[in-house]
């Protein structure tokens, strides 16, 4: 998985595009993530009892991930990810690693 929980990410397409946010949630299946406070679609829920006000619920709508790049920790570019094996601690197992292809380093 290119995109992480907690990643910064910037978006590339569509209505916040070049804003830069926080992943709240990746969705493997669907290859989709929702950022902390972009895309926001609202939500109008109906007064469940008469003398309710309805109510206004903004959340962000997920993104689909060809739309958003990395924002690599390391140097701060919005880049694309590479994958790498590093060694493990434990049993030596090799882990994958994401790699940032513009300043090389890695990303976990
Ligand atoms: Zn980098």
């Amino acid at each position: 998985m290119k995109i992480k929980t907690n990643d910064q990410v910037k978006i590339i397409a569509g209505k916040d595009k070049s804003k830069i946010g926080k992943v709240l949630q990746v969705f493997p299946e669907s290859g989709r993530a929702s950022i902390e406070g972009l895309n926001l679609l609202v939500k109008h829920l109906r007064a469940r009892r008469s003398g309710d006000k309805g109510q206004r619920v903004e959340f962000p709508a997920p993104l689909d991930m060809s739309n958003l790049m990395l924002v690599c920790p390391k140097c701060g570019q919005a880049t694309k990810v590479g994958f790498e094996f590093k060694d493990g601690g434990e049993g030596n197992k090799k882990t994958k690693a994401r790699v940032c292809k513009k300043c090389k380093k890695l990303i976990d």
